[in-house]
């Protein structure tokens, strides 16, 4: 839904965008808009993020569509619309991920996934109603600090760990020769990111990560693929620094919880409409909430 938003351009056919010789990009139009990405050598495909249910199933039609055969799964973390639809691509291929995620999608595994049928019930209903079929995969593969994926012809994709940044164990990706990096969701482009499970602090750090990796182009988990602006003006950035700006001034003046959720929202209506305020093509309900209850759990338990 968001995409369709002219201010990010016309949705490309089936979703899908070629961004180098070798990797395509993949986006979802509906609900909940993750983005995952076709990378092809000359003996296998690999796919990172699975993104969900009917947009997964999509997207393996699509690498089959073209040789050769997918061989390599990675999920960039434990999120459901990048890690649920995993079931449509493993088997055949080995499933990839960070500790944390492997582990959190362990858990998930053995237990019922109603919670996130509920959830997408709201935002997009025909997903919610095929929620039922998920299975989930408990990836073979765990990435600790960095691996190497060889896909034949000389293509290659380098895998990193980050620490709590969006979650508290996210994978990226550049693919070689091609210079593209997979930034999962350390990176959102024109969506408002989602901190609420991780860290502004920690968002900071990955992002730093990503750009410093010196990509000829970037394929952030939500919105377009593009460059990773330079610091102080990427607006990912600015959001974190300003969410923990804002908190830690909330909790001097004694606010806390529900108080200080509640004003953080304020100052951040209040500013982003002024010139140059902090804003995004697509922002989302309680994502700013989740994003200062997790930065004020942050600073509390941090000695300043
Ligand atoms: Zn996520």
């Amino acid at each position: 839904m968001a995409w369709k938003s002219a201010a990010f351009g016309p949705f490309p056919p089936g979703g899908l965008q070629a961004l180098t010789p070798h990797v395509t990009a993949y986006y979802t139009e509906a609900y909940p808009c993750s983005n995952a990405a076709i990378v092809r050598g000359t003996d296998a495909t690999l796919v990172f993020d699975a993104t969900l249910l009917s947009q997964a199933r999509a997207l393996r039609h699509a690498v089959d569509a073209a040789p050769p055969p997918l061989r390599e799964l990675v999920i960039s973390h434990s999120h459901n619309d990048h890690a649920h639809g995993a079931m449509y691509f493993t088997p055949p291929a080995r499933a990839w991920a960070s500790r944390f995620a492997r582990d959190r999608l362990a858990y998930w595994a053995t237990r019922d996934l109603a919670p996130f049928a509920e959830e997408m019930r709201a935002l997009n209903p025909e997903l919610a109603a095929e929620y039922a079929e998920v299975r989930i995969v408990v990836p073979e593969q765990v990435v600790e600090g960095q691996a190497v994926i060889e896909l034949g012809g000389g293509v290659r994709v380098a895998l990193y760990s980050e620490a709590l940044a969006h979650t508290a164990g996210d994978l990226w990706a550049r693919v070689e020769p091609d210079g593209v990096v997979l930034c999962g969701d350390l990176w959102f482009n024109g969506h408002e990111p989602y901190l609420g499970n991780g860290s502004a602090a920690g968002s900071l750090t990955a992002l730093r990560h990503l750009r410093e990796s010196g990509g000829s182009v970037f394929l952030p988990g939500h919105g377009p693929a593009g460059q990773i602006a330079a610091d102080p003006d990427e607006p990912m950035g600015r959001y974190c620094r300003w969410v923990m700006e804002r908190t830690s001034e909330g909790l001097a003046r004694g606010l806390s919880g529900e108080s200080l959720r509640v004003a953080v929202r304020a100052e951040f209506i209040a500013q982003r409409d002024r010139p140059g305020g902090i804003r995004f093509i697509a922002e989302w309900p309680s994502f700013l909430e989740d994003a200062v209850e997790a930065t004020e759990e942050e600073q509390r338990s941090t000695p300043h």
